[in-house]
């Protein structure tokens, strides 16, 4: 894998400000991600994942530091990054056709040739014949391969996935994790994975970071071996090098960890939070 670097977050944090005062969601997070890596962060609820994920995306700005893309300062979205999320926010009144050419449409870059992309993707990711039918008309499992589609059609060059497969049966989340990861594999993709899921976590990353309750503190960085980087995630389930990196995992987070179902809402009573690491 070529070592070239595709994401550097430089001492970034970021600080939520609202009515009820300031919370520190990520403090001096340095992180480097290489061109095709795929890395997965854990960590207990309210650790800051989410809010990486939207300081990589450009939704966000650093209150501090900086994030950089291909060498460059991130300072807004971009079409060169595609953002999977737990829910799938498919549009109940278009078809699957036009919900997975939605990017496309906005980006203005909809025409018969990328329309005819859309219809292969769909088929690509055993969606063929729904052009036509709705979101109601798809089970759960379906629909969030739509939403797989729609972020595939505008042909990012990173992939942010925040829990995606979280609100799904686990044999249809079984099945997702390969299809997610051979599609991001055959892309070439940079992917970045939020998940509670150690074994998810485990299975479909080339690198692991375990972030800590101290906001962005990174408690641990984790190459995952070579044997289970190379096969699919539900293969790498069954592989004898899999549950000796889980435990590793699950010690790190077993002594952290008291809320991994929470919400992460902490209250906040004026000042900056800022937790001590337990
Ligand atoms: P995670 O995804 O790891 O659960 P988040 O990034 O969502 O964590 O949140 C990190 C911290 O920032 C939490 O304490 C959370 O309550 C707070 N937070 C997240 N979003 C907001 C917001 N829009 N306004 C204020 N605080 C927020
Ligand atoms: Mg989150």
């Amino acid at each position: 894998m070529p070592e070239q670097e595709k994401l550097r977050l430089r001492n970034v944090s970021h600080v939520y400000v609202n009515d009820s005062g300031a919370s520190l969601a990520v403090e001096s997070l340095d992180l480097t991600i290489a061109q095709g890596e795929f890395v997965s962060l854990v960590g207990p609820s309210g650790c800051g994942k989410t809010t990486v994920l939207h300081l990589i995306a450009g939704l966000l700005q650093p209150t501090r530091g900086e994030v950089n893309m291909d060498g460059k300062r991130v300072t807004g979205p971009s079409t060169a990054v595609g953002y999977m999320l737990q829910q799938d926010y498919l549009f109940p009144w278009r078809s699957i056709g036009d919900n997975a050419a939605i990017g496309l449409e906005i980006n203005g870059k909809l025409n018969a040739a990328s329309r005819q992309r859309v219809g292969r993707l769909l088929e690509e990711l055993e969606l063929g014949g729904t052009a036509q039918r709705y979101p109601h008309e798809l089970s759960g499992g379906m629909r969030q391969r739509v939403a797989l589609a729609r972020t595939l059609a505008t042909e990012p060059d990173i992939m942010l996935l925040d829990e995606p497969f979280s609100a799904l049966d686990m044999h249809i989340k079984l099945q997702l994790e390969d299809l997610v990861w051979s599609t991001i594999r055959g892309r070439g993709q940079t992917a970045v994975l939020v998940t509670h899921d150690l074994a998810e976590a485990a299975a479909m990353s080339d690198r692991i970071i375990v972030l800590g309750r101290n906001p962005g503190r990174i408690r641990l960085d984790l190459d995952v071996p070579d044997s289970l980087r190379a096969i699919l995630p539900m293969e790498a389930r069954r592989h004898p090098a899999f549950q000796p990196l889980f435990e590793q995992l699950w010690a790190q987070l077993d002594g952290d960890t008291v809320d991994v179902n929470g919400n992460g809402e902490e209250s906040v009573e004026g000042g900056i939070r800022h937790e001590d690491e337990n």
